[in-house]
């Protein structure tokens, strides 16, 4: 049976730090299979956005369902939380793996602490998402072995062994040299035409706009524009938009040595 509500739906959530409104009413909804690229200035509430979804952050106002599980609810059980870290899976800029452990290590440890699996199933999964993103021989070695795209790429298969419903990207590339920056958003095209449900914070125009079904734009705690990728990218309704996308453009090319078409 396929699930038609919406992966994440979102009214009017708002999300202070002490007197700062960071986020300031935002609404709209993410459908599954749907990969969505948030876009916007340093500062303006994306990162907020993406930690409340998950849960890291929680919400002041408004009403936030993440697959099935309503986050507004004040009496949220301990177990609908349990439940939602492991359907929501996070890739950060930062790729927080464990400097100590494996590669494989790192990939089995939360399925067999959350999800209780076998050290054989755990290691079979492992293995599994490790070829899909590409690095099949590094099982054993240590992260800082790795370039950091390929560590990048560990920390999506380390999602991916969770079995989530829903992946949320925080800048993923951000970090990354720039001839680092394809191999990742190669695995992340990959995962999106594998119809995963995908909410990316990112400054890479281009993957937002061949990747992405929709793009928010948000500015100073709102969307001040949304729509369908393309349309928006390459026809940007508000002047914010197209004074940030201008912006951007002249980073993207100034950094990957190519002009957008
Ligand atoms: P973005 O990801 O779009 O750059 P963030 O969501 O990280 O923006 O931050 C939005 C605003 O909220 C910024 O002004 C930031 O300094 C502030 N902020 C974010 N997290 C915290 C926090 N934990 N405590 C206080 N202020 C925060
Ligand atoms: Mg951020």
């Amino acid at each position: 049976m396929k699930d038609s509500t919406p992966a994440i739906i979102f009214e009017g959530i708002e999300k202070s730090f002490g007197s700062l409104k960071v986020l300031q009413g935002i609404s709209g909804s993410i459908n599954r299979g749907e990969v969505v690229a948030v876009i916007g200035s340093s500062g303006c509430g994306k990162s907020t956005l993406l930690r409340c979804f998950n849960r890291l952050e929680t919400i002041n106002g408004g009403r936030l369902v993440v697959n099935g599980i309503d986050l507004s609810n004040p009496n949220l059980s301990s177990k609908q939380l349990r439940r939602l870290r492991t359907q929501v899976g996070m890739v950060f800029q930062q790729f927080n793996l464990f400097p100590h452990l494996s590669v494989l290590e790192n990939l089995m440890l939360a399925p067999r602490q959350v999800l209780g699996q076998s050290r054989s199933q755990s290691e079979e999964r492992a293995r599994f998402y490790l070829k899909k993103v590409g690095l099949p021989e590094k099982a054993d070695n240590y992260p800082e072995q790795l370039s950091g795209g390929q560590k990048q790429r560990v920390a999506i298969a380390r999602s991916l062994c969770m079995n989530p419903q829903v992946m949320l990207f925080d800048e993923p590339t951000s970090a990354l040299d720039p001839e680092l920056v394809g191999e990742v958003l190669l695995v992340m095209q990959q995962l999106a035409q594998e119809g995963m449900t995908m909410v990316v914070v990112t400054h890479e125009m281009q993957f937002a706009r061949e990747v992405a079904h929709r793009v928010l734009f948000l500015n100073q705690g709102q969307v001040e524009e949304s729509g369908r990728a393309r349309d928006v990218l390459t026809h940007p309704k508000s002047d914010r938009l197209r004074t940030f996308l201008s912006r951007m453009s002249f980073v993207n090319a100034a950094s990957s040595g190519e002009e957008s078409s």
